[in-house]
């Protein structure tokens, strides 16, 4: 057996031999000094099995100098880590060492925590999930760091520990949030990686379909899965800018029925009385709270409710009917902020004018059922 690989500007000698190598070397080292180019035998490695075994007593050199075997010096080619080993042990304990280090650090940076979230999202998770390609790692290792990643999330978030997976990575949820799943890349990433194929998004749609299981099985998490008039809705990172911590904290925790009503705090053994503290008869869920509690329909707290959101509407609508508001211009940029008409290129924005219909016509009337609403 001989053969020689080469790439670029890079060789691999394989032999069965040890004398075969010394001979391959010292030919290729006259060619070099023909061809006026120098090997670097420090930045070279040698690798010598015996009986399956690595054998580190044989050594080689290449124009005068000796070659580092792997055990004395481990090399990092193609972005992978080589040792005395030959194992990838080693450097899924490096991999973790990192997750570790690096939530901490992250953790420890004076950033509000939704910026937490998003350093997690896209600057840890890339980075781990090359070491996680190219070495062997199991699937229970991958699934212990999303683990600890899962726990930094729900901290960051302001989320309590029990609530699932399923509210983070969701894609089928009510709330859909732009959360990477580690351990779904991962399998996404061997499945490309083993099969190099194109539509490997079948994978990301299996865990999906198994994550809508583990909802329809849990009886207070997943009870969205029965909100059938409820629309989904997607929270971008944009959104996740615009909002304090504490009210992401809380939409997501209502979607998933994980508030602090006093039936969740006797659940979670932080009270002993479920009972609604304003009716004082029947348990407080947040159903209860939201919409079946005598004493707060009693009070008009319903009405409230209700009314501020209807005024919010009637405010907007009016404000649109306004003799101003129909002359609000609106600036069009053609995509890029450029456009051709002919041959003419036009860089200024396409005024269109009059696009609100409430405003162009004068007898459209509002009428709201509130109190001192007048149209
Ligand atoms: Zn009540």
């Amino acid at each position: 057996m001989s053969q020689l690989k080469a790439y670029m500007d890079d060789t691999t000698i394989l032999t069965s031999k040890e004398a075969d190598t010394c001979k391959l070397l010292s030919i290729m080292d006259e060619m070099m000094v023909w061809s006026r180019m120098t090997f670097k035998p420090k930045k070279s490695r040698s690798l010598s099995l015996r009986k399956g075994k690595v054998h580190e007593d044989i050594c080689f050199s290449v124009s005068g100098q000796k070659i580092p075997t792997v055990s004395e010096e481990p090399i990092k080619s193609l972005g992978r880590w080589y040792d005395k080993t030959l194992k990838d042990s080693n450097q899924v304990k490096v991999t973790i060492k990192t997750v570790d280090e690096s939530l901490k650090t992250i953790g420890r940076c004076p950033l509000q925590s939704k910026y937490q979230v998003w350093c997690l999202q896209h600057m840890l998770i890339p980075i781990l999930l090359w070491p996680l390609l190219i070495y062997e790692v199991t699937m229970s290792t991958v699934e212990a760091i999303e683990a600890k990643i899962n726990r930094y999330t729900r901290k960051w978030l302001g989320l309590p520990p029990g609530l699932s997976n399923v509210a983070l990575y969701s894609k089928q949820s009510k709330l859909k949030l732009l959360l990477k799943s580690i351990a779904e890349e991962f399998k996404a990433g061997k499945v490309r990686f083993q099969m190099m194929l194109e539509n490997s998004n079948d994978t990301v749609s299996k865990e999906e379909s198994k994550r809508l299981v583990k909802a329809i099985q849990q009886s207070q998490q997943g009870q969205w899965t029965n909100w059938e008039e409820a629309m989904q809705r997607s929270i971008t990172w944009n959104d996740i800018w615009q909002m304090s911590p504490l009210r992401l904290s809380v939409l997501i925790r209502s979607t998933y029925d994980m508030l602090p009503s006093m039936t969740n705090l006797a659940k979670w053994k932080k009270g002993d009385d479920p009972t609604c503290p304003v009716c004082k008869e029947k348990p407080q869920t947040m159903e209860h709270v939201l919409s079946s509690c005598r004493m707060a329909l009693a009070n008009g707290r319903y009405t409230w409710r209700h009314n501020r959101v209807l005024e919010e509407l009637t405010t907007t609508i009016s404000n649109h009917m306004k003799p101003e508001a129909a002359n609000i211009s609106h600036k069009f940029f053609a995509e890029g902020g450029k456009m051709w008409i002919g041959s003419k290129r036009i860089t200024s924005p396409l005024l269109v004018q009059n696009q609100n219909i409430l405003g162009i016509n004068d007898d459209w009337i509002v009428a709201a059922d509130l109190p001192g609403w007048q149209t």
